[in-house]
């Protein structure tokens, strides 16, 4: 088979890992070769800074690699940064800027090319919002001086992160690489909390499920709002500093909400302060800053301390406790953590401590994202798992019932065909039989039939009383029933009455069978309540087909008539049917 990579799809892959270095290959650091000079300039009758005119005051600028807080700054709002720009191939150039703290105004020799803020007579102006700066500059910009006055009252002040020369297209497609990871984990965020918000309000672990949503939206909202191509857009720096600082001061009070309940009432309350004094912090921050009573700017450094001493803490407090977690509850600690360490990273880059990068923080909010959705999709193949077990064990449960019922429909089938005194077949168990049998015999086989009837038994009640009388009717029925085949079936007519069918048998050998069987009657002995009652005889009546009738369904009758002659001639006898008689 042919390889899938052909020569041509190679080129196309390897120009798009290549992309990235060409395209910055073309552009221009400068980090190197800048003045800077604390302060702000004085300026002439009409407007123009004194700074970008004069000459003769070189030693007041003081050199730096990067134009970003400069040494000595004591109580200074105000800095100017200079430098010559340098010699290159451009066509659309710009200065490209990561950020800068807090507002300034570039020049480019003496002329104003860019502001960013707005500055009063005394050279000062409110926070208007980080973002990137993308400045215009004419193509013959080489060996001209660039200035940049800057005004701050935050920690930091100058230009932060990069600044590049760079071509536009090139510049749009740098934002748009770094950007796209970020929004898609911020896409997913945002997923994650919707259906995490939707769980809390129908699901019983509500605030399980809140602190999940809470969080995912927060962690979505700041990666959303810092990520570089927000600004693309919608070009409203403001609102996405709040929207970022939103999410990023609700993180603690989302993993609280979460970590609340894991713990007991002891723990759970330093957990509930915790997330609750963020909260507080939250609305405050957010509240002044939008009062204009502070820069948003500067309720970033003070959460940043908190962040750094209330995290700690709240990882010495699982620490101590995470026997008590399960396996999930870890892994969501573990993602966490990891996002925590990210934050606490890029907060120190963000403050000098750690040179200038770019932390992944988005990383973070991802591992910890997929820690949810790995844990709901284990929690989802267990409930199915559940559903099936317990689906097998109510089919189990229903067969057996099932099988009871089964049990109990045939004994109750068994008794309605039984006579309950004597324990042979009644009367019903006969007709059925009988007819049965009958339509076999038509088929050509033999059949005989045989009437039994006590004798006498009304005296003999009148004599013993009744409960001798029937225990003289059960022990009657077991003789007779041991007297016939295996075939051949007893039943109880009614009364002292009783039928043998004989499948296959001729008179004659019924003959023989009830003339033992009245020869242990005579000799049969039986006996109540200690009490010797006498003998007792019976009378029988044989017919049988195809010798006696051209149907089977007539034995009944003649064997009637046959059992009637025996009564007739004397009783404790056996007659069989005569068709003369
Ligand atoms: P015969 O020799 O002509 O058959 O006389 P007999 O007294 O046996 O016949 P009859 O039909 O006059 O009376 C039948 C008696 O059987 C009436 C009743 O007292 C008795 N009997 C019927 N069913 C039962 C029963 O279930 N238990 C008891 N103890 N006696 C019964
Ligand atoms: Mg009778
Ligand atoms: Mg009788």
């Amino acid at each position: 088979m042919r390889s899938l990579v052909t020569p041509l799809r190679l080129s196309t892959l390897l120009a798009l890992f290549l992309l990235p270095i060409v395209a910055t290959a073309s552009s221009v650091a400068l980090d190197k070769g800048w003045t800077y000079r604390w302060g702000d300039s004085p300026r002439l009758d009409d407007g123009t800074p004194v700074w970008l005119i004069e000459s003769d005051s070189e030693e007041d600028w003081k050199s730096i690699d990067f134009p970003s807080n400069p040494p000595g700054r004591e109580a200074n709002h105000h800095v100017w940064f200079r430098t010559t720009l340098p010699a290159g191939e451009w066509r659309d150039p710009i200065l490209y800027i990561y950020s800068i703290d807090l507002i300034a105004q570039a020049y480019l020799d003496g002329e104003l090319i860019y502001q960013h803020g707005s500055f009063d007579d005394r050279g000062e102006g409110p926070f208007i919002g980080w973002l990137w700066h993308a400045i215009s500059l004419p193509e013959d910009f080489a060996g001209r001086q660039l200035t940049f006055r800057v005004y701050s009252n935050y920690t930091d002040i100058g230009l932060w992160g990069e600044v590049r020369l760079m071509d536009r297209p090139e510049f749009f497609r740098m934002i748009l690489n770094r950007s796209a990871p970020d929004l898609a984990v911020s896409a997913f965020c945002l997923l994650l909390s919707l259906l995490a918000g939707s769980f809390a309000l129908i699901h019983r672990r509500r605030q399980t499920f809140a602190g999940i949503g809470l969080f995912s939206l927060a962690s979505g909202v700041m990666i959303l709002a810092e990520t570089q191509a927000s600004q693309l857009l919608l070009d409203k720096p403001l609102l996405w500093n709040y929207l970022a600082a939103a999410g990023y001061y609700a993180l603690p009070v989302g993993i609280g909400l979460l970590l609340e309940p894991w713990f007991k009432s002891h723990h759970s309350r330093w957990i509930r302060r915790l997330w609750q004094f963020h909260l507080g912090y939250l609305v405050l921050a957010l509240a002044l800053a939008l009062s204009g009573i502070v820069n948003l700017s500067s309720t970033f450094p003070v959460y940043d301390l908190l962040l750094a001493i209330s995290l700690p803490l709240l990882f010495a407090l699982i620490a101590v406790h995470l026997k008590q977690l399960n396996g999930e509850q870890r892994l969501i600690i573990a993602a966490y953590g990891l996002f925590g360490l990210l934050l606490l990273l890029d907060m120190a880059v963000a403050h000098g401590l750690l040179p200038w990068q770019r932390v992944p923080v988005s990383l973070g909010a991802l591992g910890f994202s997929l820690a949810i959705v790995a844990i709901s999709l284990r929690h989802y193949a267990m409930t199915q798992r559940e559903l099936v077990e317990l689906n097998q064990h109510l089919e189990r449960q229903v067969e057996d019932r099932t099988q009871d019922l089964q049990h109990m429909v045939e004994q109750l089938r068994a008794f309605s065909y039984q006579d309950p005194l004597t324990g042979v077949k009644n009367r019903r168990h006969f007709d059925e039989i009988f007819a049965h049998e009958a339509a076999i015999a038509r088929r050509g086989s033999a059949l005989a039939l045989i009437m039994l009837d006590i004798d006498h038994f009304k005296h003999f009640n009148d004599l013993h009383g009744h409960e001798a009388g029937d225990a003289v009717l059960i022990a009657t029925a077991s003789l007779i029933d041991e007297h016939f085949r295996e075939a051949d079936v007893v039943c109880r007519l009614g009364g002292e009455e009783f039928v043998v069918v004989m499948p296959g048998a001729t008179a004659l050998q019924a003959n023989e069978a009830v003339e033992r069987l009245l020869d242990s009657m005579r000799r049969q002995c039986f006996l109540h309540g200690g009490e010797t009652l006498g003998c007792v005889s019976l009378s029988c009546g044989i017919a049988s087909y195809p010798a006696h009738a051209d149907d089977p369904i007539e034995l009944i009758r003649l064997a009637d008539q046959a059992l009637y002659r025996a009564k007739h001639r004397g009783r404790d006898r056996s007659e069989t049917y005569e068709p003369s008689a």
